[in-house]
C-alpha cells in the first residue's frame, strides 16, 4: 500500500496543474481501491459550495457543473463533520441528495473523507461502489492518507491562483496573506521584482573539452567578471555598511580565488570536462556537502556557493549580467535572498525584502535590520516565481506578505508607512526629549545592535544605551574566529560610538540557528542543544579571549556591561563569573586600567524564570530575552512559519513569567531590562513599563514609536491596564483589550498586531 501511495504522490507532484493532479488522483485511487467511482469536490470559499472538480465513474459532463451547498448532501455532511463518512447504503442516509446529472443512482456504498489543510476544509474525496458494502479499515485509512497528500497540492494551487487574484470559480480574491517570519521590522508597499537565478546549473549537459587552453581562458574571464561584479556591488553598499561588515563579500572573493573554486574548476577542465560542466560538478559537490550538514547556517553557505556558481555560469554562457529594471518602491523577492542581491538595487528604490528560504538570523536579515529595510523571511508558501511586477505588502513586524490588497488593507498599510515616516521626521524634536510619562516616570529606551552600521541609526533615534550587542554577528561574517585584537577593535568601535552611554555586550550566543561556518554544530534539536553559554563554558578559551577583548576595549571608557545568554542553572553563572574575574585579573596584570563591568544574566528559558530570585542575587542585572523565552515557554519554534500563529509574546504565560521576574528584581533591588522584540512593540512596552522594567531595549526602527506612546501615557494608567489584562486567559483577548484601551486614549496610531 505504501509503495502504491508513494507512486501516486510522485505522479501527482509532477503534474503540471491542479486539474491534471486531480485527474491522476481519481484515476489512480479508483484503480487501487477497485471501486467504480472516485471523485473530488473542492470547496469554493467565494460561493460557499462544494464543486465537483474531477471524477472517474460519474458523468464527465457533471464536472465543474454540479455543486452542493456547504450543508447539502453527503459531501457537505463530510465537510461539516470534518471526518470520514462510511456508508453501506448511501441513499438511506437522511443527508443523501440525488443529482441526476452525475448518474450516481447506481451506486450504493459511499466513503467520503475531508481534505483538510491547516484546519481548513478544502474539499472532499469520495469513492463509491454499486455493491452494498462497508469499506474496511485499511481502505478508509488509504483514502485518508491520500486526502492528506492532496491537501498540500490543493493549497499550493490555491495560493498560485490567489496570487493572480483568482479563486476557484474565477471570482476575485483579495488580501491573500502568506505567513512567514519577521526578518527586519517595518512595513512597505511596493512592486515585486523577482530575482531569479541568472543561469540554471542543473540544465548544464556534459560535454568534452575541445580546446583546453581556450576553455581555461574562458573560465578565467568569467571568474574575473564575477569578481568585478562583486566589487561593484560591495562598493554600492559601502555607504551603508562599514568596511568590516563588507567582509561578507570577502567570503565570495575568497571562494572565487584561484586556490578555491577556481582551481577545482580548472582541474575539472583539465580532466576533460568543458568549463560549464566542470563548474556544475564543483558547485554541486560543495552544495551537497553543505546541505548534508543539516545546519541552517551551513545551508546558507550552500546558497552562497550556488549563487556564485550561477553568476559564473551566466558569464560562461555569455549571457553576462542581466539588467533588471527597478521601479520606485521595489520589493525584492527571491527564493534565497543573498546579501549581494541587496547591492543590486539602487538604495533609494529598495523598500522591502522577501525571501522564501532563511530565517531572522540569516545574513541578509542582519544586513536588512542594519539598513532599516522591512524584511520577511521564510515565506515558504509564496509562489514567488509568479509575483514579479505585482503589488505586495511586506509586514516585517509580523513576518507577513500580502498580495492583491483590498483598498482598505492598502489604506491601512499606507497609513502605517506614512506614520512611520512622520514619526521619524518629527524625531528631531523627540530625539533629544527623554522618554518620560505624563506623570513623570522616566523610562530609558536602549537599542539592540550587531553591526557597526546599526550605530548611526540608533544614535539618530535617540537611543540611551545598548541593551544587547549581539557579538555573534561579527563572528558570523568572518570565516575564522576573530583574534583577541580583532575583537578588541570591533568592540571598541561600539563602546566609543555610544560613549558615555552604556553598551551591554552579550557573550557569544551561537548554536540554535546561529552557527559559524568554521565551527559547525550538528544536532537533531539545535534549540534544545549546545547553545549560548553552554558552548562558551565548554570552550573557556573562546569565552576568555572574548571577555578579555571586551575589557581591553573598554579602557578609558568604562561603559561596558557583560551579559550571559541561555542561562538555565546557577552553576553556569558561577562558572561564567569565575571566568570573567579571571579574564579581569589577567587584563589588569597586563597593565590595562579598567573597572570590573556590571554583569547580567539573560532570562530566556523557563528554568531561569523559576530561579530568577537566585540568579539575580549573583549578578548586577537581569535582562529578559523574550524572543527565546516565548519560544521555550510556548514550545513554538520562533523560525517556523507553520507555527507562527502560535507564537505570541502577549500570551498570559509569558506575561506571568515577566511579572515573576520583575518581582524578583524588585525584591533584590536590581534592575530588570527586556531586550527581545517585545520591548519594541509599543503596546507591549506599556505593559513592561507597568511591570517595573527599568530598561527597554529594541531595534532602532521601533524606538521612536515606543517613545512617542510612552510620552503620552501615565504610569498609573499603564498599571491599571496591566492589572486588567493580567487577569485574562487568552493571548488574543490580551491583545484586543490592550489595543482597545490604548485606542480609546487616542494612542492607536502606533499599534501593530503583536505576535
Ligand atoms: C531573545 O531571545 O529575546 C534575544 C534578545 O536574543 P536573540 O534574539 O539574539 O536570541
Ligand atoms: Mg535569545
Amino acid at each position: 500500500m505504501l509503495t502504491t501511495l508513494r507512486r501516486i504522490v510522485q505522479e501527482v507532484n509532477s503534474a503540471k496543474d491542479l486539474s491534471t493532479a486531480l485527474n491522476i488522483i481519481v484515476a489512480q485511487v479508483r484503480e487501487t481501491m477497485g471501486t467504480e467511482v472516485c471523485s473530488v469536490y473542492l470547496f469554493e470559499p467565494g460561493s460557499g459550495r462544494y464543486v465537483l472538480m474531477a471524477t472517474k465513474g460519474l458523468n464527465q459532463d457533471a464536472v465543474g457543473r454540479v455543486s452542493l451547498a456547504s450543508n447539502e448532501g453527503l459531501v457537505g455532511h463530510v465537510g461539516n463533520r470534518e471526518e470520514p463518512v462510511n456508508l453501506e447504503d448511501a441513499a438511506a442516509h437522511p443527508k443523501y441528495r440525488y443529482f441526476a446529472e452525475t448518474g450516481e443512482e447506481r451506486f450504493a456504498s459511499f466513503l467520503g473523507v475531508p481534505i483538510l489543510h491547516h484546519r481548513r476544509v478544502m474539499g472532499v474525496l469520495v469513492v463509491q461502489q454499486k455493491e452494498r458494502r462497508q469499506f474496511d479499515e485499511s481502505e478508509e485509512s488509504f483514502l485518508v492518507t491520500m486526502s492528506a497528500q492532496l491537501a498540500g497540492v490543493i493549497a499550493h494551487a490555491e495560493a498560485t491562483g490567489s496570487i493572480r487574484g483568482l479563486g476557484w470559480g474565477g471570482e476575485a480574491v483579495q488580501d491573500t496573506r502568506f505567513v512567514a517570519v519577521p526578518g527586519a521590522p517595518g512595513v512597505a508597499i511596493g512592486q515585486a521584482v523577482v530575482v531569479l537565478p541568472p543561469a540554471d546549473l542543473g540544465s548544464v549537459p556534459d560535454k568534452p573539452v575541445a580546446d583546453l587552453d581556450a576553455e581555461l581562458a574562458l573560465l578565467q574571464r568569467a571568474l574575473e567578471a564575477v569578481r568585478q561584479d562583486m566589487q561593484t556591488l560591495s562598493r554600492r553598499l559601502s555607504s551603508q555598511l562599514r568596511p568590516e561588515e563588507l567582509a561578507l563579500f570577502d567570503v565570495y572573493q575568497m571562494m572565487l580565488d584561484d586556490s578555491a573554486l577556481g582551481s577545482e574548476i580548472s582541474a575539472g577542465i583539465r580532466s576533460g570536462q568543458w568549463a560549464q560542466g566542470a563548474l556544475r560538478d564543483v558547485v554541486n559537490a560543495h552544495v551537497n556537502r553543505f546541505e548534508m550538514m543539516d545546519d541552517p547556517y551551513l545551508r546558507e553557505r550552500a546558497s552562497d556557493v550556488k549563487d556564485l556558481g550561477r553568476r559564473i555560469l551566466a558569464y560562461l554562457q555569455e549571457a553576462g549580467k542581466r539588467e533588471l529594471v527597478f521601479p520606485e518602491n521595489t520589493i525584492l523577492v527571491s527564493e534565497e535572498l543573498s546579501p549581494v542581491m541587496l547591492g543590486e538595487v539602487p538604495k533609494e528604490k529598495l523598500v522591502g525584502l522577501v525571501s522564501v528560504l532563511g530565517s531572522g538570523s540569516s545574513h541578509v536579515a542582519i544586513l536588512a535590520r542594519a539598513m532599516g529595510i522591512p524584511t520577511v523571511m521564510g515565506a515558504v508558501d509564496l509562489p514567488y516565481t509568479r509575483v514579479d511586477g505585482m503589488e505586495l505588502i511586506v509586514d516585517g513586524n509580523h513576518g507577513e506578505v500580502y498580495s492583491n490588497p483590498s483598498p482598505e488593507l492598502r489604506r491601512h498599510y499606507y497609513d502605517l508607512v506614512r506614520e512611520e515616516r512622520e514619526l521619524i521626521q518629527g524625531l528631531e524634536k523627540l530625539n533629544e526629549a527623554p522618554c518620560v510619562t505624563l506623570d513623570g516616570h522616566r523610562m530609558p529606551l536602549w537599542v539592540n545592535t550587531g553591526l557597526l552600521a546599526d550605530v548611526a541609526r540608533s544614535l539618530d533615534r535617540g537611543a540611551e544605551g545598548v541593551g544587547l550587542y549581539r557579538t555573534e554577528v561579527p563572528f558570523m561574517i568572518q570565516d575564522r574566529f576573530p583574534s583577541e585584537k580583532e575583537q578588541q577593535a570591533t568592540y571598541r568601535g561600539q563602546l566609543e560610538a555610544f560613549h558615555p552611554l552604556p553598551v551591554t555586550m552579550r557573550s557569544l550566543d551561537i548554536g540554535g540557528d546561529k552557527a559559524l561556518t568554521y565551527f559547525p554544530i550538528k544536532e537533531d534539536n539545535p534549540f534544545l542543544g549546545w547553545r549560548g553559554i553552554r558552548v562558551t563554558l565548554d570552550h573557556p578559551e573562546i569565552f576568555l579571549v572574548q571577555t578579555r577583548a571586551m575589557l581591553k576595549a573598554s579602557e578609558g571608557l568604562n561603559n561596558l556591561r557583560i551579559m550571559l545568554p541561555m542561562i538555565s542553572s546557577v552553576y553556569e553563572v558561577e562558572e561564567a563569573l569565575h571566568l570573567i574575574h579571571r579574564a579581569y585579573s589577567e587584563v589588569c596584570d597586563e597593565g590595562v586600567k579598567v573597572h570590573m563591568p556590571p554583569v547580567g544574566v539573560m532570562i530566556e528559558v523557563p528554568a531561569a524564570v523559576y530561579q530568577a530570585r537566585e540568579l539575580v542575587q549573583m549578578v548586577d542585572f537581569l535582562s529578559v530575552g523574550t524572543n527565546d523565552l516565548t519560544q521555550y515557554l510556548l514550545a513554538v519554534d520562533r523560525n517556523n512559519p507553520r507555527v507562527a500563529d502560535l507564537y505570541h509574546s502577549l500570551h498570559p504565560a509569558v506575561l506571568q513569567a515577566l511579572v515573576k521576574i520583575a518581582s524578583a528584581c524588585r525584591i533584590a533591588g536590581k534592575p530588570m531590562s527586556v531586550c527581545g522584540e517585545m520591548a519594541g512593540d509599543p503596546a507591549a512596552a506599556v505593559l513592561l513599563m507597568a511591570m517595573g522594567c527599568d530598561v527597554l531595549s529594541m531595534n532602532a526602527t521601533n524606538l521612536p514609536k515606543v517613545k512617542w506612546l510612552l510620552r503620552q501615557i501615565r504610569l498609573s494608567d499603564a498599571k491599571a491596564l496591566l492589572d486588567e489584562v493580567i487577569e485574562l486567559d487568552n493571548p488574543y483577548l490580551v491583545q484586543s483589550t490592550l489595543h482597545l484601551a490604548l485606542r480609546n486614549m487616542g494612542l492607536g496610531k502606533v499599534l501593530t498586531q503583536t505576535r
